[in-house]
């Protein structure tokens, strides 16, 4: 994860917008949602980085306060891998540049600065009061014209950690499945944990090498599963909370997304589902994880199959409809109603994750799918689908070859997207469908020619 930080004004969300600018192929089941610009998972030289733009986390911050440039920068200390200090040639050097500068020296963690707006010689030569802030390197970008724009994308993959625990997992199936445990404050996280850690053998391990100091849980049920539950220590341990702090939290939990196999998002049944849990779950969708929809305290419904839960339900149906592949479980910490469902269906999920479907398979689909709803027509002729193969799992992602990607309407992704989990499944994870358009090479001109195997 990569934090922007920097005083308002100086450029972030220029930036930030810049290098989320997502390959225009990318298909996702994700319809009608307004995407929140504030954090985003971005491709940088092939490599998949969360960024957030810390400015926007902190809205009702006062326009330049040095206090409040400085808590937006512990915070993104406290999460980020590394740190983007973003600060603007054309004003020149700045008390709150010093600050944040002075404070990210002292805590020792990755940082890069870059100097933007230079947008050419002569701010080029501003940035040079920049350097008497004595850091190791000053990059000059500009993020509305998009100079700079490869080394900054070079350094900023250089100087972030790998994330080893994702190499691994996807290296070795009998991993334990990491669960993000994610939701608003007081909405159960910690009693489920408990009640978890009580039912099921458990250990708490510190993660060494971090000076963040995440408690992973490890949890291996009767059936011998072993799932870890990241970055407890911020669940169990209530902090004191301080002004911003709930703001923040989203930090936190995002993080923990990023890193796991399965988001475990968990909703409560009193206030029903707020902004909040849409971006948390948006962000599962956005980083191909799988996610686990629950609603708390069960035990406070009025009746187990009442009114309430179809209205609970329906709410999740409408505030949380880019999702609808979510299992949605109603679970009581207190009763321990529903709790034993819970790690079945992330087990499952996981699985289904990293599910691949052979081609053959899916060209079988393709028949049949293309049979039963004829694709749009372009130029008056239906466009053809030539073949449809799935390159990656965890997310399952999915190639399919077509004759023109223009006239290809959404609402046909969304029918091949549909079908897919009709046919196979994948429930719990967000699926990629990329098309790919192959040029009319006289080999495949007969117009009856009909994708083969
Ligand atoms: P933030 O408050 O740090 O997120 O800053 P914004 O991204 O909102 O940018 C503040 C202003 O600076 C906007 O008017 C941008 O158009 C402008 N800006 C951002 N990047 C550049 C740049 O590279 N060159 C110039 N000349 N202006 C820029
Ligand atoms: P967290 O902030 O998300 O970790 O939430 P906690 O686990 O600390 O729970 C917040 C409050 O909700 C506490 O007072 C809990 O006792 C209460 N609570 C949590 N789970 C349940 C439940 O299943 N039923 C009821 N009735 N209360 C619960």
């Amino acid at each position: 994860m990569v934090a922007i930080v920097g005083r308002p004004n100086v450029g972030k969300s220029t930036l930030f917008n810049r290098l989320l600018r997502r390959r225009d192929a990318i298909v996702e089941d994700r319809p009608g949602v307004t995407r929140d610009r504030r954090y985003g998972i971005a491709t940088i030289l092939e490599r998949q980085v969360t960024l957030v733009d810390t400015g926007g986390f902190d809205p009702e911050a006062e326009a330049g306060l040095d206090a409040d440039i400085l808590q937006q920068t512990r915070y993104a200390v406290e999460e980020a891998d590394l740190v983007l200090v973003l600060m603007d040639a054309k004003e020149g050097l700045t008390e709150g540049d010093r600050l944040v500068v002075e404070t990210l020296r002292r805590t020792g963690r990755p940082v890069l600065h870059a100097a933007n707006k230079v947008d050419g010689p002569t701010q080029a030569a501003e940035a040079a009061e920049l350097h008497a802030l004595g850091v190791p390197e000053l990059l000059h970008i500009s993020a509305a014209h998009g100079s700079g724009m490869e080394e900054l994308q070079q350094a900023l993959v250089d100087t972030l950690p790998v994330s080893a625990p994702v190499a691994e997992a996807e290296a070795d199936e009998e991993a334990p499945i990491r669960i993000a445990l994610v939701g608003r404050p007081n909405v159960g996280k910690s009693s489920l944990l408990n009640y978890l850690a009580g039912a099921e053998r458990s250990i708490v391990s510190d993660r060494p090498g971090t000076t963040r100091d995440p408690v992973d849980i490890e949890i291996t049920t009767r059936s011998g599963t072993v799932f870890t539950v990241i970055d407890t220590a911020g669940v169990r341990r209530k902090r004191s909370v301080e002004p911003g702090m709930e703001r923040y939290a989203v930090l936190r939990a995002l993080r923990r997304i990023t890193e796991a196999d399965v988001t475990c998002l968990m909703l409560d049944p009193a206030e029903g589902v707020v902004e909040q849990d849409a971006k948390l779950a948006a962000l599962a969708h956005d980083t191909g994880k799988g996610l686990v929809l629950i609603f708390s305290k069960s035990d406070t419904l009025p009746s187990p199959v009442g009114p309430e839960k179809r209205r609970l339900t329906q709410d999740v149906q409408d505030q949380l409809r880019f999702v609808p592949y979510a299992p949605l479980h109603f679970i009581s910490s207190r009763t321990g109603q529903g709790v034993a469902r819970l790690l079945p269906t992330v087990a499952r999920i996981h699985r289904e994750s990293g599910r691949r479907i052979s081609t053959a398979d899916l060209n079988r689909f393709l028949e049949d799918t293309t049979a039963a709803h004829t694709p749009p027509n372009v130029r008056g002729r239906p466009i053809r689908l030539f073949y449809m193969t799935q390159p990656e799992t965890r997310p399952p992602t999915f190639i399919l070859s077509v004759s023109s990607k223009k006239g290809f309407a959404e609402s046909y992704q969304n029918y091949i997207l549909n079908s897919l989990r009709k046919t196979f499944g994948f429930d719990g994870v967000p699926l990629r469908l990329w098309l790919r358009r192959r040029k009319n090479r006289k080999k495949i001109k007969s117009k009856k020619r009909r994708p083969k195997r």
